[in-house]
């Protein structure tokens, strides 16, 4: 009698979702569940010779993660922290001064389209500067975002509001109040901060 012995890996998927994926790099969905390897013995699995293993499986490149990797966020999550940081920046700038200049408006609604709210007007900023939106939202999208973000990455958010600050004029004691939390927000010492204001007051045409 011929009796084939192998092993087979049989797998409970617990949840599925999108995921950023590390090894083909982007937005992919995944399952995440336990796997369990059995002794298969002629095409029957009889005994477990391992212990549950619980894994992210890529939909795309079929790699394995540690559950770890679903803490990172996603491009489209990235996305769109950046533009909820963004349009808090330009509008923060906005109630620190220059609220009803038509130049800083401008530059805060130029800024937020830059960032791909590619539908973003004059009408929307006053309704959030009306919501005020630029406090409670912003500084939590600030939190989750600082922790992904280069260094470089972190300046050019601050020189986005800097020059919405900037866009009627010097910089006022209130602006420069919001422009320096801001920074510190994103983890930028108080040197790097005034490096970036600095560079975006020199850019200016005053
Ligand atoms: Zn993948």
């Amino acid at each position: 009698m011929v009796v084939i012995v192998g092993v087979r890996t049989v797998r409970t998927v617990l949840e599925d979702g999108e995921f950023f994926c590390p090894e083909c790099g982007g937005d992919r969905r995944y399952q995440y569940g336990v796997g369990r390897r059995f002794l298969l013995v002629c095409g029957i699995a009889v005994l477990p010779v391992s212990r549950p293993a619980s894994s992210v499986e890529c939909a795309v490149c079929r790699f394995g993660f540690d559950p770890g990797v679903l803490t990172v966020p996603t491009g489209r999550r990235l996305t769109a922290l950046l533009r909820d940081v963004t349009r808090a920046l330009a509008v923060g700038a906005l109630v620190a001064g220059g609220e009803s200049s038509p130049a800083a408006r401008a530059a805060a609604v130029a800024a937020v389209r830059d960032v791909g709210v590619t539908a973003y007007t004059d009408e929307l900023l006053g309704a959030d500067l009306y919501a005020h939106a630029g406090e409670d939202d912003g500084v939590e999208a600030l939190d989750a975002l600082a922790a992904h973000l280069a260094p470089g990455g972190r300046a050019r958010l601050v020189a986005v509001a800097a020059r919405v600050a900037l866009a009627d004029g010097p910089y006022r004691t209130l602006e420069l109040d919001m422009l320096l939390g801001a920074g510190a927000r994103l983890g930028l010492t108080r040197a790097e901060i005034d490096r970036v204001l600095d560079e975006a007051a020199g850019h200016m045409p005053l």
